[in-house]
């Protein structure tokens, strides 16, 4: 049993693996129909994605081209755009592709924002946004087309499953919620 260096009096465990590996399947089975026939490209953005989408290929019935990108997104404040800089950028063509940006949480939204108008630009088939997770309340961006949604979840901070706590914990497969957000 892998130990989880959480503290137990500050976090609860909010998913289980054997949830979490239900709703990917359950996604991919939507993806793998929709995409049947398709030059599908899914492009995940790191690093929190790693294991969702590691799990997401795996269980999708179809074969479709795998890119990431890495962006840093410097806040001003929670309301504003900040700016969202590119450290890994796609090395592919997408143009006359079918592109599906695959997030594991979406929260203000802007870092999506920004990568959905830049690869929207790059004039794909289509593009599309598919996300495990999504916390509509805390959504600052409009007009974020969100295709495929795994769990809608609330406010609190999760943990694991490659969202990190401090850039650790991101190996642990269950999902722990911080009980008292500050
Ligand atoms: P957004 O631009 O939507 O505000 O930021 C999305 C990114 O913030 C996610 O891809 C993820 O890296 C991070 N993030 C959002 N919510 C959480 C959370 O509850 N826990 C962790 N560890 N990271 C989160
Ligand atoms: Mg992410």
């Amino acid at each position: 049993m892998k130990r989880t260096g959480l503290d137990e009096r500050q976090f609860t465990k909010a998913f289980s693996k054997a949830e979490i590996q239900a709703s990917v399947q359950k996604l991919a089975d939507l993806v793998s129909a929709d995409y049947a026939g398709k030059n599908l490209v899914l492009v995940g953005v790191l690093k929190g994605v790693l294991p969702f989408m590691a799990d997401f290929v795996r269980a999708l019935s179809i074969d479709p081209e795998i890119e990431f990108v890495r962006l840093v997104h410097q806040a001003r404040d929670r309301t504003s755009m900040g700016t969202v800089t590119i450290v890994k950028d796609i090395q592919l063509d997408l143009r006359g592709k079918h592109v599906l940006i695959v997030e594991e949480i979406i929260d203000s939204g802007r870092t999506l924002k920004f990568l959905y108008e830049r690869l929207k630009s790059a004039e794909p088939a289509s593009i599309e946004i598919a996300t495990l997770f999504d916390k509509p309340r805390r959504r600052v961006v409009e007009d974020l087309p969100v295709r495929y949604v795994g769990i809608e979840v609330g406010d609190p901070f999760l943990v694991g499953y490659g969202l990190d706590l401090e850039e650790k914990c991101r190996n642990l497969s269950d999902i722990y919620a911080l009980k008292y957000p500050n």
